[in-house]
Protein backbone atom coordinates (compact mmCIF):
# COMPACT_ATOMS: atom_id res chain seq x y z
CA UNK A 1 0.00 0.00 0.00
CA UNK A 2 1.72 3.32 -0.95
CA UNK A 3 1.39 5.65 1.93
CA UNK A 4 0.20 9.11 1.11
CA UNK A 5 1.52 10.87 4.08
CA UNK A 6 3.23 13.84 3.37
CA UNK A 7 6.65 14.65 4.60
CA UNK A 8 7.39 17.56 6.77
CA UNK A 9 9.62 20.69 5.51
CA UNK A 10 12.49 21.28 7.06
CA UNK A 11 14.61 24.42 6.53
CA UNK A 12 17.91 24.92 8.06
CA UNK A 13 18.69 28.68 7.78
CA UNK A 14 22.85 28.92 7.04
CA UNK A 15 23.28 32.35 8.10
CA UNK A 16 22.43 31.15 11.63
CA UNK A 17 24.12 27.83 11.65
CA UNK A 18 27.86 28.43 10.82
CA UNK A 19 29.46 25.85 12.94
CA UNK A 20 27.45 22.74 12.89
CA UNK A 21 30.63 20.00 13.65
CA UNK A 22 30.86 22.21 16.75
CA UNK A 23 26.93 22.39 18.14
CA UNK A 24 25.22 19.14 16.57
CA UNK A 25 22.71 19.60 19.12
CA UNK A 26 20.02 19.33 16.69
CA UNK A 27 21.85 15.69 15.54
CA UNK A 28 22.44 14.77 18.88
CA UNK A 29 18.87 15.34 19.86
CA UNK A 30 17.04 13.99 17.22
CA UNK A 31 15.78 10.64 17.88
CA UNK A 32 15.00 9.50 14.43
CA UNK A 33 18.54 10.97 13.03
CA UNK A 34 17.32 13.54 10.50
CA UNK A 35 20.07 15.61 9.95
CA UNK A 36 24.19 15.26 9.42
CA UNK A 37 26.85 17.60 9.16
CA UNK A 38 29.24 17.02 6.22
CA UNK A 39 32.63 19.00 5.41
CA UNK A 40 32.64 21.64 2.38
CA UNK A 41 35.76 22.77 2.14
CA UNK A 42 38.22 19.84 2.70
CA UNK A 43 41.65 20.06 1.67
CA UNK A 44 43.57 17.21 0.50
CA UNK A 45 45.93 16.20 3.82
CA UNK A 46 44.71 18.45 5.44
CA UNK A 47 41.74 18.45 8.22
CA UNK A 48 38.73 21.03 8.29
CA UNK A 49 38.59 23.66 10.82
CA UNK A 50 35.30 22.89 12.37
CA UNK A 51 35.68 26.42 14.34
CA UNK A 52 35.68 28.55 11.08
CA UNK A 53 32.45 29.51 9.95
CA UNK A 54 31.10 27.62 6.64
CA UNK A 55 33.87 24.55 6.83
CA UNK A 56 31.01 22.61 7.97
CA UNK A 57 27.21 22.46 6.66
CA UNK A 58 24.10 20.63 8.30
CA UNK A 59 21.75 19.05 6.16
CA UNK A 60 18.37 17.30 5.95
CA UNK A 61 19.33 13.55 5.28
CA UNK A 62 15.90 11.76 6.65
CA UNK A 63 13.17 14.09 6.26
CA UNK A 64 10.97 11.18 5.37
CA UNK A 65 12.24 9.92 9.34
CA UNK A 66 11.28 13.26 10.75
CA UNK A 67 8.31 12.51 13.42
CA UNK A 68 8.00 16.83 14.32
CA UNK A 69 8.32 15.95 18.16
CA UNK A 70 10.76 19.64 17.72
CA UNK A 71 13.42 18.75 20.47
CA UNK A 72 15.38 20.14 17.23
CA UNK A 73 13.82 23.48 17.57
CA UNK A 74 13.84 23.85 21.19
CA UNK A 75 17.75 22.86 21.67
CA UNK A 76 18.73 24.64 18.81
CA UNK A 77 20.70 27.63 20.37
CA UNK A 78 19.83 30.29 17.11
CA UNK A 79 16.88 29.20 16.51
CA UNK A 80 17.88 28.29 12.56
CA UNK A 81 15.67 25.42 11.92
CA UNK A 82 11.78 25.29 10.47
CA UNK A 83 9.56 22.79 10.59
CA UNK A 84 6.72 22.94 8.57
CA UNK A 85 4.12 19.99 8.42
CA UNK A 86 1.88 20.48 5.21
S1 LIG B 1 11.29 17.44 14.83
FE1 LIG B 1 12.12 15.70 16.00
S2 LIG B 1 12.24 14.03 14.49
FE2 LIG B 1 12.02 15.93 13.34
S3 LIG B 1 14.09 16.57 12.85
FE3 LIG B 1 13.52 17.58 14.77
S4 LIG B 1 14.22 16.25 16.42
FE4 LIG B 1 14.24 15.05 14.52
S1 LIG C 1 21.27 22.98 16.81
FE1 LIG C 1 20.98 24.74 15.45
S2 LIG C 1 22.97 25.75 15.35
FE2 LIG C 1 23.28 23.70 16.21
S3 LIG C 1 23.85 22.42 14.44
FE3 LIG C 1 21.62 22.27 14.73
S4 LIG C 1 20.71 23.86 13.41
FE4 LIG C 1 22.90 24.30 13.66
Amino acid sequence: MVSLRKFPRITIDLEKCTVPFLCKKCIQICPTAVFSVRSIKEERLKEADPRVDGTYVLSVQRRDKCTVCNRCLEVCPVAALKIEVA
